[in-house]
């Protein structure tokens, strides 16, 4: 048997390393997403408009603010105000989203550090192949 060189084995401990490195993070990644509990898809977001009314101070440029979530479902938006939520309420809508935003932050990340632990993975598996030669005689 062909035993593999010195700087394969170098290779080999390096890529070795790489991989528990992104099992590591992976992971990590994976045990944020087990713990989120609730989430909500959409953004929250300031709407300024005039309400229409001429003697209003909003027509004088001091626009009428309203905290709006915008939630997409099924490929459609849907415009929430959420200027009747009470204080506890509104910080449990924007945990939720926020919780959405890392949820998908995380999923997308998982997704390259998997992609790239197969690639070490294949890396690896050429690296410890070894070859085998007939042996000369009866
Ligand atoms: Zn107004």
């Amino acid at each position: 048997m062909k035993r593999s060189k010195p700087d394969t084995d170098h290779l080999i401990s390096k890529t070795r390393q790489h991989i528990q490195r992104l099992a590591d993070t992976l992971s990590y990644r994976l045990s944020r997403i087990l713990k989120t509990r609730h989430m909500i898809k959409g953004t929250i977001y300031i709407q300024k408009k005039r309400c229409g009314n001429a003697r209003c101070k909003c027509a004088g440029g001091e626009l009428h603010c309203a905290t709006m979530l915008s939630l997409s479902h099924q490929g459609k938006t849907r415009l929430i105000p959420l200027t009747k939520y009470s204080g506890v309420e509104l910080m449990q809508i924007r945990k939720a989203v926020k919780e959405y935003q890392g949820f998908r932050h995380n999923r997308a990340e998982a997704v390259s550090d998997f992609k790239r632990l197969i690639e070490q993975i294949n890396k690896l598996e050429q690296n410890l192949l070894i070859e085998v030669t007939p042996k000369k005689g009866v």
